[in-house]
């Protein structure tokens, strides 16, 4: 169900780019993408957002103010289409031993807000002559404030966390 809201809102959001330059843009989830290793030809949009996570163990829920989203997209100007690659990272519960990652549950405002800066994204990336620096790297943040259990975080233990913007 959260992943058909994520289409909804993506449909809505790439809605003024289909009609513009008659692209048709897909969104897909792919766990096995990750940050700074976009395919060649890729660009690469990251994000921290507000999430809820439940443990599916224990029932314990929790929150993250920065859960990171790595965004894939590429546009094939042959075929029309235009396709982003989604990754959630996941975290797991801090009490219960062998917890299983959990994925993060988003509130539809955080979705739309996540989504229109990928939007915003993607019409520099791919319509607007001046494209800038397509080699730029996720920033590194500070750690937000609040507590973020880096042992229980899989952006984390990959390396790559870092508190996305
Ligand atoms: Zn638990
Ligand atoms: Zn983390």
């Amino acid at each position: 169900m959260s992943r058909q809201e994520w289409q909804n809102i993506f449909s809505a959001k790439t809605k003024g780019l289909v009609e513009k330059h008659g692209h048709n843009w897909i969104l897909e989830f792919d766990d096995t993408i990750e940050a700074d290793k976009q395919a060649r030809f890729w660009y690469q949009y990251t994000r921290g957002a507000f999430a809820r996570f439940r443990c599916s163990k224990c029932n314990k829920d929790w929150t993250s103010k920065k859960v990171l989203v790595v965004f894939h997209f590429q546009l094939n100007k042959s075929t029309r289409k235009g396709t982003v690659k989604a990754h959630h990272f996941r975290q797991e519960c801090k009490t219960c031993e062998d917890a299983e990652m959990e994925k993060p549950k988003f509130a539809p405002d955080n979705i739309k807000a996540l989504l229109e800066k990928l939007v915003e994204r993607i019409d520099v990336r791919c319509y607007t002559k001046n494209r800038g620096n397509s080699s730029v790297r996720l920033r590194y943040f500070r750690k937000s404030d609040g507590p973020h259990e880096a042992a229980h975080c899989e952006a984390c233990q990959k390396g790559f966390c870092g508190q996305a913007e």
